[in-house]
């Protein structure tokens, strides 16, 4: 019930005039494919088990996926290659997702974004990371009990993780920052993740388009990550 209070709020938040902006733009004007649907156009919570393990954490919603559905990675080819990896790792009960009644549901995992609402170019400023990200840290406040593990993908979520660490947890991100890659594993103080010292952090790829179509990210390798965090959150 907190969880659906923290989303609620969130998904009324206007902080960030150039964000706020664009995926009101981008909800008014539409793409031709999706002329006939009502855009969600606002900030996108995130979504899965209020007792996740696994958190996964993404960039920010796609112009017309998640700002149109409303649903983080639904109705965009990224979520297409993300929601099918964890119904063959069985987190989630479908393959697809395609709008916010399709009756999804994710076991042990929930998704959320550093950065809540769509940017231009699929860029936020840094301003925009910092001004988002108190979202973030109440959200893994409220997952602390159960949450075991978060895959970061891109450079971008690892990057948004160390504040998260610190503010959440209150344990001093190593300096310098571990670097991130595919398969960069930080661990914390004692090897697993823990409610008191904070979840293991594991990079991957982002599963964008511009990484899966060139092969730069395959099924295979997602699926090894994923792997790897259901053994690091005990499932
Ligand atoms: Fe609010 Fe985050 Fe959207 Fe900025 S990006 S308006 S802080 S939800």
């Amino acid at each position: 019930a907190e969880l659906a209070a923290l989303d609620a709020e969130i998904s009324g938040c206007r902080r960030c005039p150039r964000l706020v902006a664009w995926r009101e733009e981008v909800a008014a004007t539409k793409r031709a494919a999706f002329r006939d649907e009502v855009y969600w156009g606002r900030p996108v919570p995130g979504f899965g088990a209020a007792d996740a393990r696994i958190l996964i954490l993404g960039l920010a919603p796609a112009a017309h996926g998640g700002n149109r559905t409303g649903r983080i990675f639904t109705g965009d080819r990224s979520g297409d290659v993300l929601f099918a990896a964890l119904h063959r790792a069985g987190l989630a009960n479908q393959p697809t997702s395609v709008s916010r009644d399709d009756g999804l549901q994710l076991a042990d995992v929930r998704i959320a974004a550093a950065v809540r609402c769509a940017p231009p170019d699929n860029k936020p400023t840094p301003v925009e990371r910092d001004t988002c990200a108190p979202w973030l840290h109440r959200e893994v406040t409220l997952l602390r009990p159960t949450l075991r593990v978060v895959i970061a993908l891109g450079a971008f979520a690892w990057a948004a993780w160390w504040p998260t660490l610190s503010t959440v947890y209150g344990v001093k991100p190593p300096v310098p920052r571990p670097r991130f890659g595919h398969g960069a594993v930080f661990l914390p103080e004692g090897g697993a993740g823990s409610s008191e010292r904070g979840p293991a952090l594991l990079g991957s790829y982002h599963v964008s388009q511009q990484n899966t179509f060139t092969g730069r990210l395959t099924p295979a390798m997602l699926d090894d990550v994923l792997s790897q965090a259901r053994h690091l959150a005990g499932l």
